[in-house]
């Protein structure tokens, strides 16, 4: 494990460096707080740091404060070395952000003993992160796919929709449905049907830039936003999925199978002042079209299928109003 070790005197640092390093540490020694500094901001910096109080530049105290300030770090371990001793330099050390102190003449157990509990803290920590992380996923995350799930894809194409406004640019919003899925399921089992929602899903993610969204909509439904879309290669963007899934069949356990898609396709410079409800209600009556049209193909939603958007009192009002 790295370790930073920050103390001015020459010898103090020396011998306090060979003991980090017969301890098996990984020691980056520097003699000011500015170095300090410099080290704990470097690319994967040191996670525990042994800081001496009083050093030139910025003293113990101040790369303390200064590291606590810091959001966007990882947790760092800091363990304060000093000759001052009394309750109130302790109190004033801890209310810096060191964890630990430690008084010198140090102990080499005693300094192990302490730098082995802040590695445990650390340990506890990275695993704190890393739950947090795979709770957020799990919220955010279809967990059969790992797209978007509904609410967060929605949620997209509603902050998008209010972007390409505000940007004067199209998005295209697609709802993709699987043709026959019904008939997967009952012909191959769920277990195929499963991987062939898994094989979809990564095919239209593939196929998509990596600024577009891709989210699972539905039991077999994917909706995907692409942005900043020049509206005349809309349909041929879409054409492109429909092909991704179309043109090789999807290797199964026992066998392989050939799966489609029907994609309906809504612009949202076809349906201006309209909520992400909308653009969603009129890409899902072009995929009806699809199914009508005999599946495997893509439709797009005309302007004017939707029914009259009720008069709002001024064009640029902030205020949502549920008309529902
Ligand atoms: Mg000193």
């Amino acid at each position: 494990m790295k370790i930073l070790l920050a103390e001015d005197d020459a010898l103090s640092r020396t011998l306090l460096q060979r003991t980090l390093q017969r301890a098996g540490y990984e020691v980056a020694a520097v003699e000011d707080g500015c170095r300090a500094l410099a080290e704990l901001s470097k690319e994967d910096p040191p996670r525990l740091a042994l800081l001496d109080w009083i050093m030139p530049g910025r003293d113990g105290i101040e790369v303390c404060r200064e590291v606590r300030r810091r959001k966007d770090h990882a947790y760092t371990y800091l363990i304060l070395l000093s000759s001052r001793e009394t309750k109130q330099d302790i109190v004033q050390g801890l209310e810096s952000g060191a964890d630990d102190y430690l008084t010198k003449p140090y102990d080499a157990e005693e300094l192990k003993a302490r730098l082995r509990a802040g590695e445990r803290i650390l340990e506890l920590e990275d695993r704190l992160v890393e739950a947090r992380e795979s709770m957020r996923f799990q919220a955010t995350h279809d967990l059969l796919t790992s797209l978007w799930n509904r609410g967060v894809i929605v949620e997209l194409v509603s902050r998008e929709m209010v972007r390409s406004r505000r940007e004067k640019w199209c998005n295209a919003v697609m709802m993709c449905d699987i043709d026959h899925f019904k008939k997967v399921n009952d012909q191959n089992g769920h277990a195929a049907g499963d991987d062939v929602l898994r094989e979809v899903a990564r095919r239209l993610q593939t196929s998509v830039r990596s600024y577009d969204m891709v989210g699972r909509y539905g039991g077999e439904e994917f909706l995907v936003v692409l942005n900043k879309c020049d509206p005349s290669s809309a349909v041929a963007r879409a054409e492109n999925l429909r092909n991704a899934v179309a043109a090789k069949p999807i290797l199964l356990s026992t066998k392989s199978l050939t799966v489609t898609i029907s994609v309906g396709v809504a612009l949202t410079t076809d349906f201006p002042n309209r909520d992400a409800d909308d653009i969603l209600h009129a890409a899902d009556m072009a995929l009806y079209a699809a199914k009508e049209a005999g599946r495997n193909c893509i439709r797009l939603a005309q302007p004017g299928t939707l029914p009259p958007a009720p008069e709002a009192p001024h064009a640029e009002s902030p205020v949502l109003i549920s008309h529902k």
